[in-house]
């Protein structure tokens, strides 16, 4: 189902310029002097009866009164609790408040457990106000306790503390029970909105599961809804990505095919009790999607001639006016009406690293909340003058901004605030004695406790983040006259809209160099143009003739002849041209990745990554190499000479690449290679030389003189007789263990110098996962890992541990979420899973799913089409041993181990011989910290996915049999290329000491 073809479709510049946002904002957020002078009486009232309150906290302090324990102990045991509750064993759980109480401070820890800091941060700021004294600590106070009490009694009351945070921010388990909570304050049940919380769906039945929740909600919410007419009605809030496993942009059709019919229905059913029915904003790639799926469920004729369909707008997104005006005419043209509730945005900080990640031209957000603020007003302002086909919703908890709207609103109706349940009690009374007219609604999260987290987190974060209203409004230092300082005072000019200490995405890496350019698929327009530019791209590249050994021998001899010159060519030059191939692979990018798909069946999504990794690598190279290859280094000594330390090329390098990365790893050895002042001699794999063939001409292209790089493409027997060449200086190579020993022993047993062999191989990478990790977050990481790329990445997840106390869960959502994949063409933009390199690779990759088939336990087996490809496999071994070799593909294998068996599964990891990519999902840190301790493991990724290692960022390269290092796009890869030289001048030799003579005394 896709939105009538009559509706506007959503466009607006993705990550527009700050500045000229703000100089439009400037000028039309002025207001006359009584109005300035009114906000500022409103506000002020509002901050005092913040500040009077007996319940700063909102409702916390109450609620501890009833604990046994102090204010500031129930506050401590918060800050243990948020973690505590998703861990079923006891012995994990005493292991994580061990853990907890045993941390030095908080600051220490702060890059290792951030999830931890949010709480402590909350702790410190937002409820510290009156309550905590300057250098207590959550964990000093537990540590008391836990001398007092005993482990055991502070583990049972941090439960008890998870259950008071949970009532503090949840208004109930059950929706029964929820709406049974607010009766008593019957006279506003008709201004709530619930909301029932989930991390979003993952897998099919998580999507089952929430619109079964939403539909049961609606039906009780809508039997207590009362008499009253809208906008006087309770409602709910939905969220899409809960309706649906794989809510993203490039998954569109399907999620308009299969989430849009179940938003119509229960859309119906709210319209069947007249309800307000809100669809929640979420991450700002998400938001054509979004936008999408409502016109589409919105026109339904279905709905026609109800009011209480909406939506809610994010005014730190850049294109929040723009949403106002489509939703409008969405509205208009149907002739109907709709309900806006506007936010400021509760992803604020996970926007910031996405835009980084990518490598967006601009962020979607705006980086100083003063902009925020200004645009809010700006959209609350375009709302209130869209009423009454508008009906806006002010949510907020900012007594400036209340204040600002209310004066907006010029004394008319039609609109609502709204407020979240737990926050902003005071201010809302205030405002409602001031102004008994006025109503607001409550978001009231309904939950149980396991699904709490993700919510508790946000609203900490909030509570606790320097610049949020509420944090500072607590805090008496703080002069009202400060909190009432205007957005539009605050920014002063267009120039000083951006934040100065967060960098636009391409200078994250400045001044050493730029960040390779990314798109985001959540933009339309950027993906079709990159999706047209791809189609348009013509993939014929020239004939090609494998090399023979001789024309092998030629090519070493013709690069050994260009050495001399290109290792005198200055280093400033050499880098020059290493950018020059960045900035032209960037103007082919849909060339390279058009040939990515076509030889090596790369999805959309790998192939733009792998052309963005290339081009890091020729910029981080070329940054490196001015550094060490420059004027070389000065050593100390004594007077009367001088010594310099330098580094300069060795001669030709033989580089030999896989397919797997056929770009990347291709031109990140090569160029390395060119940037230590080396001739090079390249062979790619025998599966993508026509990719290899197009990076050699880029680099041609870009000045390296073709004297210098030499292309001989060919199979391994033309590999080995490179590596067999008299002449050659060392050998880069990236591919199999066996490979790199039959390497290691031709150079061996040569007569001649002894040369290098910079050795990059495979591994039977393992992630480790314990009880206190998130299981959607691990489904996500897991499913990442293992599958990406059809998991042939040297650095893919092949052998995951799971601690048996949670085993079936995790691996519940990882199956649910795997079986979620789209398994097809790489040219598809919707595809996740591509085809496997070759026929072979399928065939192996068969036999050993037959093996498994027999041997272990099926926990999920895909279906491919016909073709290369391989579906995605979940295998459960008994044991670890079971698993012997590397699987290059998408087949995961699951080992359960018991929580005071982690030493087993180290052990077991160690024996392997392997050390390339390890993945830890805990939140114990000492946990995490004995494991790194013990594992020599290249790349450990905690908390996250363990593929996509960032040129410059992760270093990549592994230890045992998994290769020699130094690490690719490290700091230490260049210096393995090049030989050094000391020159050592006597100085003196001609007559005497003369700078040493003339030192004054
Ligand atoms: C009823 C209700 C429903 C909500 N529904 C949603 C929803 O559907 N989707 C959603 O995303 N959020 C939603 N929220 C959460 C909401 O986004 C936050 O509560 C809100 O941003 C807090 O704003 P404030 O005016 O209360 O506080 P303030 O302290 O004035 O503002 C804090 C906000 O400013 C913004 N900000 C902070 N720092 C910066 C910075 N450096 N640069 C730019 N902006 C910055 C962030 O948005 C932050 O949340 C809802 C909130 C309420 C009350």
């Amino acid at each position: 189902m896709t939105p009538d073809a009559k509706m506007p479709q959503f466009t607006a510049p993705y990550g527009p310029d700050d500045a000229a946002i703000a100089s439009r904002l400037l000028t039309t957020a002025r207001l006359s002097p009584e109005q300035d002078a009114r906000i500022d009486r409103t506000a002020t009232r509002l901050i005092g009866a913040i500040r009077t309150t007996d319940d700063r906290l909102g409702g916390v302090e109450d609620m501890l009164r009833e604990f046994a324990l102090s204010t500031r102990e129930g506050l401590a045991l918060m800050v243990l609790a948020e973690a505590l509750l998703r861990v079923p064993d006891a012995r994990t759980a005493d292991q994580f408040i061990e853990d907890k109480l045993g941390q030095g401070d908080f600051v220490h820890h702060e890059t290792k457990s951030s999830a931890f800091l949010v709480n402590a941060s909350a702790w410190a700021l937002g409820m510290s106000a009156r309550v905590i004294q300057p250098g207590e600590t959550p964990q000093g106070t537990i540590g008391r306790l836990a001398k007092r009490l005993g482990v055991p009694a502070v583990r049972a009351a941090t439960r008890q503390a998870m259950r008071l945070m949970g009532s503090h921010f949840v208004l109930g388990e059950t929706i029964e029970a929820a709406l049974e909570r607010a009766r008593p304050h019957s006279a506003r049940i008709s201004r709530y909105s619930f909301d029932m919380l989930g991390e979003g769906a993952r897998t099919a039945d998580d999507a089952k599961r929430y619109f079964k929740s939403y539909a049961s909600a609606i039906e009780a919410i809508g039997r207590a809804a009362g008499e009253n007419p809208l906008p006087d009605r309770p409602g709910i809030s939905v969220k899409l990505s809960a309706l649906h496993p794989r809510f993203e942009a490039v998954s569109h059709s399907r999620v308009m095919t299969e989430l849009v019919p179940r938003l119509i229905e229960l859309a119906r059913q709210a319209k069947a009790y007249d309800l307000n029915f809100t669809v929640d904003a979420e991450e700002a790639d998400r938001l054509e999607l979004s936008l999408d799926a409502i016109a589409a469920a919105f026109s339904d004729a279905s709905l026609a001639g109800w009011d209480g369909f909406g939506l809610a707008v994010q005014a730190y997104q850049k294109r929040a006016e723009a949403v106002i005006d489509h939703v409008n005419d969405l509205a208009r043209s149907l002739d109907r009406r709709m309900m806006v509730r506007l936010v400021k945005g509760a992803y604020w900080d996970t926007e910031i690293k996405r835009a980084q990640e990518r490598g967006l031209d601009g962020y979607p957000v705006f980086t100083r909340k003063a902009m925020t603020d200004l645009n809010y007003i700006a959209c609350a302002r375009k709302l209130l003058n869209l009423r009454p086909r508008i009906f806006p919703q002010f949510a907020t908890h900012n007594a400036l901004t209340v204040a600002t709207v209310l004066e907006l609103a010029g004394g008319r109706g039609g609109f609502e605030f709204q407020r979240l349940h737990g926050m902003g009690d005071a201010l809302y009374e205030q405002l409602g004695k001031d102004h008994p007219e006025l109503a607001w609604r409550t978001y009231a999260p309904v939950g149980s406790h396991r699904d709490l987290l993700a919510y508790l987190v946000r609203r900490l974060l909030e509570n606790g983040a320097n610049s949020s209203f509420v944090a500072v409004a607590a805090d008496d230092s703080v002069p009202v006259g400060v909190l009432l300082r205007r957005p539009g005072e605050l920014i002063g000019t267009a120039d000083n809209a951006r934040h100065r200490n967060i960098r636009l995405p391409c200078d994250l890496y400045q001044p050493d160099r730029v960040n390779s350019r990314g798109i985001e698929f959540g933009d339309r327009a950027a993906l079709n143009d990159l999706v047209a530019a791809v189609a348009a791209s013509n993939p014929q590249v020239g004939e090609l003739t494998d090399a023979t050994p001789a024309i092998a021998g030629d090519a070493v001899i013709a690069a050994c002849s260009s050495f001399r010159s290109w290792s005198q060519t200055s280093t400033e030059t050499r880098a020059s041209i290493l950018e020059r191939a960045a900035n032209l692979l960037e103007q082919r990018m849909a060339h390279f990745i058009t040939l990515l798909q076509r030889e090596g069946g790369k999805t959309l999504d790998d192939s733009l990554s792998e052309v963005r990794e290339a081009v890091d690598f020729c910029r981080y190279y070329a940054a490196e190499g001015r550094k060490l290859f420059g004027d070389g280094q000065l050593m100390p000594g004594p007077t009367g000479e001088s010594n310099l330390l330098r580094l300069r090329g060795r001669g030709v390098f033989v580089a030999i690449s896989p397919w797997n990365f056929p770009l990347a790893i291709f031109l990140g050895q090569v160029t390395a290679a060119l940037m230590a002042g080396n001739a090079v001699v390249a062979k790619p794999a025998e599966q993508t030389p026509l990719v290899a063939a197009e990076a050699v001409r880029l680099l041609h292209d870009a000045g390296v003189p073709s004297s210098a790089l030499h292309l001989v493409p060919g199979d391994g027997g033309i590999g080995a007789a490179l590596v067999a060449h008299r002449d050659i200086a060392g050998v880069v190579f990236t591919g199999s263990t066996e490979a790199a020993r039959s390497i290691n022993r031709t150079l061996a047993a040569k007569d001649g110098a002894i040369v290098p062999l910079i050795a990059e191989t495979g591994g039977i990478n393992a992630m480790i996962v314990d009880a206190t990790a998130l299981p959607e977050q691990v489904a996500d990481d897991v499913v990442t890992s293992a599958f990406r790329s059809a998991g042939q990445r040297c650095s893919a997840l092949r052998l995951l541990f799971v601690q048996d106390d949670v085993a079936d869960r995790m691996i519940e959502v990882i199956a649910g979420a795997a079986g979620e994949l789209k398994v097809g063409a790489p040219a598809d933009p919707a595809t996740h899973v591509g085809p496997v390199i070759d026929l072979e690779a399928k065939q192996r990759l068969e036999a050993h799913i037959a093996r498994m088939k027999q041997e272990a336990r099926v926990h999920f087996a895909g279906a491919a089409p016909d073709g290369n490809y391989v579906a995605p496999h979940i295998f459960e071994l008994a044991r670890a041993e079971d698993l012997s070799e590397e699987i290059f593909g998408p087949i995961l294998h699951v080992v359960r181990y018991r929580a005071d068996h982690l030493d087993r599964v180290l052990a077991s990891i160690e024996r392997s011989g392997y050390g390339l990519t390890l993945g830890i999902h805990s939140r114990i840190d000492d946990t995490v910290d004995a494991v790194i301790e013990r594992l020599q493991v290249g790349n450990i990724y905690v908390n996250r996915n363990m593929i996509g290692a960032v040129v410059g960022v992760q270093p990549f390269g592994g230890h045992g049999l998994s290769g020699t290092g130094p690490k690719a796009g490290g700091p230490h890869y260049l210096a393995r290329f090049a030989t050094e030289q000391t020159v050592t001048v006597n100085t003196a030799a001609a007559g005497g000491n003369a700078a040493l003579m003339a030192e004054s005394d």
